[in-house]
């Protein structure tokens, strides 16, 4: 019998109408029935999204052609039937149009393969190697991936197993493609969909990127690394991959200082997880099950130490002024300290429920929870703060990165539990961090930022303090020609006295209130704290009038500024912290 093997051909004979063609050579079989998946999620991406919604068309078939009968026994699972024992070539065609860094987009003009959502794995063969081989479309002529190729020139790659191909998306066109070399490591550029970017600047600054993230850990495990760079009329976003990544960003916001610099933090962001997440990995995410959620409660660390880094490199690269960066540290805080679901989610809670939560938003959400990129984000910073505190600047948030990484990826090759990072973090500080945790990693307790500013010398001023703002705690919009309540904060007076969402909002004291938000915040702005209001509205057709009173508005808008004359040590942590 000949030696087991898959093979993958993945073709294109309608993109216009958005279809790849699948083709799947399992050789050297001796099941006499064998079941394969399609995966129903993309690592990195913590929502099922069942990629077996877009399949069409399945069908296998023996070596000699011949049909074999197979039956669908769940929502992900071919089950097919091979009483020869034959080698059996199946094929499907995947319908690709949705926009997004993890799902597939096909057309005239482009191919992205998003691998969890193309390829089918034999259950029980995920460590098995396959080749893929891609056929563009008539007048494509590229093809962008972090697999490695069979041999130069052709559109064969190989896989050393199923995780390493779900982990290597795939670009197919005419994409712009330019390289640089920084770390030591080659990088090739595919950008997609045009864009005002100057390329030569591009190598040159996203070398920048690469080093400060390589800095961190000592070394860069690549030798080859891929950015997919998706250029849209407008969105964004990015998914990390080991030796890939796939961006979005808007293609006329290269030009702008603003847009450039958030580009490079993109860069910077799904770079440095090629170690945080890819390789330095919370314990549950990897190997990974592709048939379900894979829960995990360290997601502010995986996303939100990464969303910390983010900025930090772009700051230590010299783009972001010590000023610029702060500002965006401060906004990041508020924004935080603004959603009132702060203080009932936790960073724990907020990475276990991800699946249902993050990425399923409803509109209550604002009250009930909280990003764990924002709130693992602003974590990061105090345990950098306190790190630095404790040990009077001679370690910071970098040591505990790199420790883990060589302790969890290279010595023990494992993930982290939750208590093994919270143990790193306390031997970098030299001291415990339980009430760290139970305080702003487990529990949801508004920190004390100004006792962990004092460290660096700088204290958190809300220019919102002075200010008494009568505030209703609503938003609104125009649907259909209604003005309409989209959303009603926590302990605001509207949610104290019930207006509720998809009240329709006709006046306020019977003067009509016209149909945007401004002219709504202008009437708010008009009344003083306390004034009674009665608010009439349509609810599920029936008129009614809400009586209700006006509070003060509880939003801040924080900034930082320098304490008066700081102590010298203050100013030696600041330099660290700020890479100044
Ligand atoms: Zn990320």
């Amino acid at each position: 019998m000949a030696q087991s093997h898959i093979s993958f051909e993945v073709s294109f004979v309608e993109p216009q109408a958005h279809y790849a063609e699948v083709s799947m050579l399992l050789k050297g079989n001796n099941q006499p029935q064998i079941d394969v998946k399609m995966p129903v999620w993309a690592p990195g991406s913590y929502l099922v999204r069942e990629f077996a919604k877009n399949v069409e068309g399945f069908k296998a078939v023996d070596e000699k052609g011949q049909a074999l009968a197979f039956q669908k026994v769940n929502k992900n699972t071919w089950r097919i039937q091979n009483p020869k024992k034959s080698d059996i070539r199946i094929s499907y065609r995947v319908y690709a149009f949705e926009i997004s860094v993890r799902t597939s987009f096909v057309d005239a003009s482009h191919a992205f393969l998003s691998p969890t959502g193309i390829f089918m794995y034999p259950v029980g063969q995920l460590a098995k190697s396959s080749t893929v081989t891609i056929k563009p479309f008539a007048s494509w002529s590229k093809v962008s991936t972090g697999l490695s190729p069979v041999k130069a020139g052709a559109f064969t790659y190989t896989a050393p197993n199923f995780d390493i191909l779900f982990d290597s998306p795939i670009e197919v066109g005419n994409q712009d493609v330019f390289e640089f070399t920084a770390a030591g490591v080659r990088h090739e550029v595919a950008m997609y969909g045009g864009g005002n970017y100057n390329a030569e600047k591009l190598k040159v600054d996203m070398a920048k990127m690469v080093e400060q993230a390589t800095a961190v850990f000592g070394e860069n495990p690549n030798k080859y690394y891929v950015f997919i760079v998706h250029n849209y009329a407008s969105g964004g976003g990015g998914l990390e991959h080991l030796n890939s990544t796939v961006l979005g960003h808007p293609r006329g916001q290269y030009a702008s200082e603003n847009g450039y610099k958030s580009f490079l933090s993109l860069v910077a962001h799904e770079y440095f997880h090629l170690w945080n997440v890819k390789r330095l990995r919370p314990v549950a995410l990897g190997p990974f099950n592709y048939d379900a959620e894979n829960y995990t409660s360290n997601l502010w660390i995986a996303e939100g130490f990464t969303a910390y880094y983010d900025n930090l490199f772009v700051r230590r690269a010299g783009f972001y002024s010590p000023d610029q960066y702060l500002g965006m540290l401060a906004s990041g805080l508020s924004t935080v300290a603004n959603q009132p679901g702060s203080l009932e989610q936790s960073a724990h809670e907020a990475s276990f429920d991800a699946w249902i939560k993050q990425y399923r938003p409803n509109e209550n959400s604002r009250n009930s929870s909280i990003s764990y990129y924002d709130k693992g984000s602003i974590i990061a910073m105090l345990m950098d703060l306190e790190i630095l505190q404790a040990t009077s600047g001679q370690k910071k948030l970098d040591d505990v990165m790199n420790t883990m990484y060589y302790q969890y990826y290279y010595k023990l090759a494992r993930g982290y539990t939750d208590a093994e990072f919270k143990d790193m973090a306390g031997k970098i500080a030299g001291k415990s961090m339980e009430t760290f945790y139970n305080d702003y990693v487990y529990g949801t307790k508004k920190p004390d930022y100004n006792a962990f500013l004092k460290a660096v010398g700088y204290q958190l001023v809300d220019d919102n303090a002075s200010k008494n703002e009568p505030y209703l705690g609503i938003s609104a919009s125009t649907r259909i020609g209604k003005f309409l309540i989209t959303s009603v904060a926590r302990n605001s007076p509207a949610w104290r006295d019930g207006l509720n969402v998809n009240d329709e909002l006709l006046s306020i004291n019977d003067e009509k209130v016209s149909g945007t938000m401004a002219e709504l915040d202008k009437a708010i702005a008009a009344k003083a704290l306390g004034d009674k209001l009665k608010i009439g509205i349509i609810r599920d057709g029936l008129p009614m009038t809400i009586d209700l009173s006006l509070d003060r508005n509880p939003a801040v808008r924080y900034r930082f500024v320098s304490v008066d004359k700081p102590s010298k040590e203050q100013l030696l942590l600041r330099a660290k912290w700020l890479a100044l």
